[in-house]
């Protein structure tokens, strides 16, 4: 089977949200039926050996991916929010960004020590959101499976950081 172009529904805007900075704008290719399904159809292809129990996704747009993603596998889904989203206890891990801090919670019942446990976002660029998820994994005692992504921007080198931090497997689509 010839591969998706995802591409051709991935928009580029350049100076959003900030001058500098080139957006990448999934919405077209989430609105696609098409795409939309081979988004998700790839990602949980390539983990669905892997026995994944949870799969989380960091909000917003990792809701867009994560969720369908989780169905398909099989798996339960859970948010990743920002601080003082989730009503009850939660556990909290901070990450950097370019200027200052941000965190991501999960409820506290939301994953146990047995949980085998797939992160999926629609994008990683530094690797922060996603090794804060990572983190988070940790300290349930859950194993991470890997994690998923529709785009990857290379030139960053998000695998340097999150290879810092776990050796689960990243696999992107673009
Ligand atoms: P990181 O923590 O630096 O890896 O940034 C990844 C997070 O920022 C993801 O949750 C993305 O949804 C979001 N993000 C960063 N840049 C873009 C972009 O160009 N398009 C869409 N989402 C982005």
């Amino acid at each position: 089977m010839a591969a998706y172009d995802f591409e051709r529904l991935i928009v580029d805007i350049p100076d959003y949200p900030e001058p500098g900075v080139v957006f990448k704008d999934i919405t077209p290719l989430f609105a696609d039926p098409e795409g939309f399904d081979a988004v998700v159809e790839s990602i949980a292809a390539r983990f669905a050996d892997a026995g994944v129990t949870k799969v989380i996704g960091a909000e917003a747009r990792g809701f867009m991916v994560g969720a369908p993603v989780a169905h398909r596998l099989g798996a339960g889904f859970v948010p990743a929010r920002k601080p003082g989203k989730l009503p009850r206890e939660t556990a909290s891990e901070s990450y950097a960004l370019e200027y200052g801090t941000d965190s991501l919670e999960i409820h506290l019942d939301a994953i146990s020590s047995d949980d085998v446990v797939l992160i999926v976002d629609d994008l990683v660029a530094t690797g922060g959101t996603a090794v804060a998820q990572a983190r988070l994994v940790e300290r349930f005692g859950a194993r991470l499976a890997g994690m998923g992504f529709l785009m990857e921007l290379a030139f960053l080198d998000p695998r340097k950081a999150i290879a810092e931090a776990t050796d689960a497997e990243v696999f992107s689509l673009v």
